[in-house]
């Protein structure tokens, strides 16, 4: 059991057998829906999805959907999750961009996997609660970033993969600049409500070879950052 403080309340995080019942009712449920990689599923089946939201939605948290998280933004739909990252074909050696850090969840689902995130988000306020709170469910190594993805993480490039959890109209240049040749970026794309899941394989410094892969609906990607909301 895991006990945290903050803006003066106490809220304690157990995982217990109940929990953990629903993640492997989850995994069935995400492989019927045809995730095949082993070490993604497992990796949802280790992550607590409950610690991410709200105490509200604890009895909830493992249904197949997407849920509000602070600042308007929402945690992923579990199959979202698992389908962007089974797209990039992670690897224990990889180093990899997260573009929307959100609650946290899709970061540590990479970071279980043992590869190296780096994780941005735009909104100060969801970029100071994952900073303190992730390490304290063990998840120290995940590497927490405040600020623009539309210029990515120069500091820390070249990237073997990225993943962008928000809704983009363009696709930020600085991303292909920062994705090592061989290298994979998933992105949602699309101007309206729904967004069509784009991989591309940069095959080349100077060729990109790109996959269509469904819509999906994601919370936008936007410009600049957002201070003390
Ligand atoms: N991966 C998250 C999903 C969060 S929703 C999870 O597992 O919970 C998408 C997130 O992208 C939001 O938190 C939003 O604030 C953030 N975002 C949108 N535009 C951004 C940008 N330009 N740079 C960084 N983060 C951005």
């Amino acid at each position: 059991m895991i006990r945290l403080h903050s803006d003066n309340k106490t809220r304690f995080y157990i995982d217990n057998y109940r929990h953990k019942g629903l993640r492997q009712k989850l995994v069935k449920e995400l492989e019927k829906q045809g995730i095949k990689d082993r070490r993604v599923l497992l990796a949802i089946n280790a992550v607590p999805r409950h610690f991410f939201l709200d105490t509200a939605f604890a009895e909830i948290a493992y249904q197949n959907r997407a849920f509000p998280i602070e600042a308007d933004q929402t945690i992923s739909h579990p199959y979202t999750v698992a389908f962007q990252t089974e797209l990039l074909n992670i690897q224990t050696s990889d180093k990899v961009l997260e573009i929307g850090t959100g609650s946290g969840y899709q970061a540590c689902i990479i970071a279980h996997m043992g590869a190296k995130i780096y994780s941005i988000e735009r909104q100060e306020k969801l970029f100071n609660k994952t900073s303190a709170f992730l390490p304290k469910i063990g998840f120290q190594q995940v590497r927490t970033l405040f600020g623009d993805g539309y210029l990515g993480a120069p500091k820390f490039a070249p990237f073997d993969k990225i993943i962008v959890t928000a809704g983009a109209r363009e696709i930020p240049e600085a991303l292909f600049k920062q994705l090592k040749v061989g290298g994979k970026l998933v992105i949602p794309v699309g101007i309206m409500d729904e967004q069509e899941m784009l991989l591309y394989t940069k095959v080349s410094p100077t060729e990109l070879k790109c996959e269509r892969h469904g819509m999906f609906t994601f919370v936008p990607f936007l410009k600049g950052i957002n201070k003390n909301n």
